[in-house]
């Protein structure tokens, strides 16, 4: 079992912690338990202790991991940067792609669904720091973005997506957060009739600092799973 079942206790209880502070409860929070470099035995143990929300940022290392983890509940989320030529084997695999950074991409997630005859959930995914290093799409440039895509009928956009700059000390970050949240706000005013509930923002170092500012998904790896070997 190693320190797994030890790991997943905390997480949970700081999750509802933190989901507490901002009036919320546990449940308003969906755990993703990111599985990079993460072998199938350790997500397979995960799996049964409950977590059931898997994230990984290369679709190739995501497809062979559910070829070996067919289980009824298990989800699986895109994190990572999606390049057009892996956006077929990224419809028929995801449940959520949290990375849609430019009207290009989402325009090809449309013609892939399109003619799958499905939808695709997604998120945009926003750049708020304008870090260089960062993917995703700058704030002056979301609304043009979010306009387009919600024109595409195969594409679902079910909320956005950041990732803060890398800090231990988490209220650094803190208004990165808040402003994906005003961000979000803005484009629900914007576009009511679509929904914007979700917001993925919060990691190891930050999550709960995120949930206090409105995260309704956060992607936790080191927490659950201890450092990795590879950084990636
Ligand atoms: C690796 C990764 C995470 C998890 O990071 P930790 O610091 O291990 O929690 C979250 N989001 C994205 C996009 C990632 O690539």
């Amino acid at each position: 079992m190693d320190d797994l079942v030890e790991r997943i206790r905390q997480v949970r209880l700081q999750v509802a912690e933190a989901a507490t502070r901002s009036g919320r409860s546990a449940d308003d929070v969906t755990i993703i338990a990111v599985t990079k470099t993460v072998p199938v035995e350790r997500i397979a143990l995960a799996y049964e202790l409950g977590l059931k929300v898997f994230g990984e940022n290369r679709v190739q290392e995501a497809r062979s991991k559910m070829a070996a983890l067919q289980y009824p509940l298990i989800r699986w989320h895109l994190i990572g940067h999606l390049q057009t030529n892996k956006v077929a084997r990224a419809v028929e695999s995801f449940d959520l792609i949290h990375s849609v950074d430019s009207i290009h991409l989402a325009q090809a997630l449309e013609h892939s669904a399109a003619a799958r005859g499905r939808t695709v959930a997604v998120l945009l995914q926003v750049n708020v720091s304008g870090e260089a290093s960062k993917e995703g799409v700058n704030l002056a440039e979301l609304p043009a973005l979010a306009e387009e895509a919600l024109r595409l009928p195969h594409v679902q956009v079910q909320g956005l997506m950041t990732i803060a700059p890398y800090t231990t000390e988490p209220e650094e970050v803190r208004p990165v957060f808040r402003r994906l949240r005003k961000a979000r706000d803005e484009l629900r005013e914007r576009f009511p009739s679509d929904s914007w509930d979700a917001l993925s923002m919060g990691m190891t170092n930050d999550f709960a600092v995120a949930i206090e500012e409105g995260a309704t998904m956060v992607r936790i790896g080191r927490a659950l799973f201890g450092e990795r070997s590879t950084a990636q």
